[in-house]
């Protein structure tokens, strides 16, 4: 094999991948190393796509316990084969991890097997699972490593008992008491799945209110509505230990305000509370600059402090830890080391949480409006007075637009929905094309659809809505 490359592109998470999709496009030659078995990262083997496989399955067996009846859908004796969910996972996740692997071969991208470390900004050393090392020369190189998940200060993670999200997308039994330290969207998505397997959950949370990065309104009510599900919150609390006693662990917490401490014994405690940069010792041996974060830093064309050396996705310091941003990000630097105009706006990009009901933003929310001193106005729509949503017996959640207040222009959009995920398109869309609050409330919305809630809080905006 030739070993020059015009891009090495290290790690194929949904960053790396695409990147290396897009050069090759560009008709660059390309390769990409990658120590995992498969391909995808952590997006596919052990992130997105597993634990949405779950939320599905475990949505559709408590519809058919506790909703299906009402519906005029009687079922017989409704039983859960974990096992089952699970092998309909890892068939999901192989299909797709194969998938990439097709799309490497139909695009001549050279996929390099072992763990990738850069030497120097135009040589690559991938080392095989047999030690074996081989020199790969290149012009330009793009760090794509990733994450990998964090503990608080003291906790170690045993994937036993102490398990981080990769081992709690593959417990072989629903934990009778299951502890969650982190309320924010990793946490909130497998404490659904457990509850509606049959778990009991307790989310201890830092903050006083959970997904602390989302609009204060969007969080209060999402609060009500998982505490409506029987999921348990104690919020304002910092864990101080874990102790693992035999195949039990005790949880021990104080209360930030009353400093009232206090334990709960459970079956697995799921640590939820962030992840951190995959930064390698050969990147910290290059001098590769990072932030006080200890990711990546990179300019507006996703280069680091080293010439020809690029990073992208989760390991650098520039929007939020999604698969989606890293996918931008890795057509935006091929196009860019390809001379192109590659750009990642930023300010659009939609997050979601895949929870029943969803929740999902893009833009800034109330919170930051204020702090950044902006006027603006908000138009609110709820769910209860959209025909389709109750119709389907989904009222749960809102709209809310929030606009400036002279120009109209929409600066953020947050939605408590059935189906927010996929309404969120529209509104990252909108906000692309710089439109106003008048332009959502001007466009025709198909009836009847939950969409129809965005015209209506657009239209809020203006205080008219038509059905609230
Ligand atoms: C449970 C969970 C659920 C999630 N759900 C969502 C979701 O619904 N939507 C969403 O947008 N995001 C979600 N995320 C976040 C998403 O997975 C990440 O933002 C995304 O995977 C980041 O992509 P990346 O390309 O930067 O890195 P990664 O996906 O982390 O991929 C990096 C790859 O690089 C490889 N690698 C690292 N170092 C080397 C090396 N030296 N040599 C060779 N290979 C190397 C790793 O093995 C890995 O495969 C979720 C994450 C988790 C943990």
């Amino acid at each position: 094999m030739d070993n020059n490359f015009d891009v090495i592109v290290v790690g194929s998470g949904p960053g790396g991948y695409v990147c290396a999709i897009r050069s090759a496009q560009l008709g660059l030659k390309t390769a990409c190393v990658e120590s995992r078995k498969t391909l995808g990262g952590t997006c596919l083997n052990v992130g997105c796509i597993p634990s949405k496989s779950l939320l599905h399955s475990s949505k559709m067996y408590h519809k058919a316990q506790k909703e299906l009846n009402n519906l005029g859908v009687e079922t017989g004796n409704i039983k859960l084969n974990l096992s089952k969910m699970m092998s309909n996972k890892n068939k999901s996740v192989l299909t797709l991890t194969k998938g990439i692997e097709f799309l490497f071969k139909k695009n001549k991208i050279t996929h390099l097997k072992g763990k990738g470390s850069i030497l120097a900004k135009d040589t690559v050393t991938v080392t095989d699972d047999y030690g074996k090392k081989i020199n790969y020369e290149t012009k330009n190189i793009v760090i794509g490593t990733g994450s990998v998940p964090t503990s608080l200060p003291g906790i170690k993670i045993d994937e036993k008992i102490i398990v981080s999200s990769t081992e709690a997308l593959s417990f072989k039994k629903v934990p009778k008491e299951l502890i969650v330290i982190g309320g924010g969207y990793i946490g909130l998505e497998l404490s659904s799945v457990w509850k509606r397997l049959g778990s009991n959950v307790t989310v201890i949370e830092f903050f006083d209110h959970i997904i602390p990065e989302m609009d204060k309104d969007i969080s209060t009510e999402f609060l009500k509505i998982l505490n409506k599900q029987g999921i348990n919150f104690k919020l304002d609390s910092k864990v101080t230990d874990v102790r693992v006693v035999k195949d039990k662990a005790v949880v021990y917490f104080t209360n930030n305000k009353s400093a009232i401490k206090e334990k709960i014994e459970c079956d697995k405690v799921l640590v939820a509370v962030g992840r951190k940069a995959n930064i390698s010792a050969d990147i910290s041996k290059l001098g590769i600059k990072l932030d006080n974060q200890k990711k990546i830093q990179i300019n507006n064309k996703f280069e680091t402090s080293i010439k020809n050396i690029y990073a992208i996705g989760d390991v650098v310091d520039k929007g939020p830890m999604l698969a989606h941003k890293a996918e931008d990000e890795g057509i935006a630097v091929a196009e860019i080391i390809a001379g192109q105009a590659g750009h990642v706006n930023y300010g659009a990009i939609p997050a979601v949480i895949y929870t029943n009901p969803e929740v999902a933003m893009v833009g800034k929310t109330e919170e930051q409006v204020k702090k950044e001193n902006i006027k603006y106005k908000v138009g609110k729509f709820p769910f209860m007075a959209n025909s389709r949503a109750k119709v389907n017996n989904e009222t749960e959640g809102f709209v809310k637009i929030i606009a400036n207040e002279r120009s109209d222009k929409v600066l953020g959009v947050s939605i408590i929905s059935a189906v927010a995920g996929t309404m969120i398109a529209e509104l990252a869309l909108a906000m692309e094309f710089g439109a106003s609050a008048e332009d959502l409330a001007r466009t025709c919305h198909a009836h009847p659809t939950h969409c129809e809630a965005v015209k209506e809080a657009a239209m809020a905006v203006d205080k008219r809505p038509i059905h609230f």
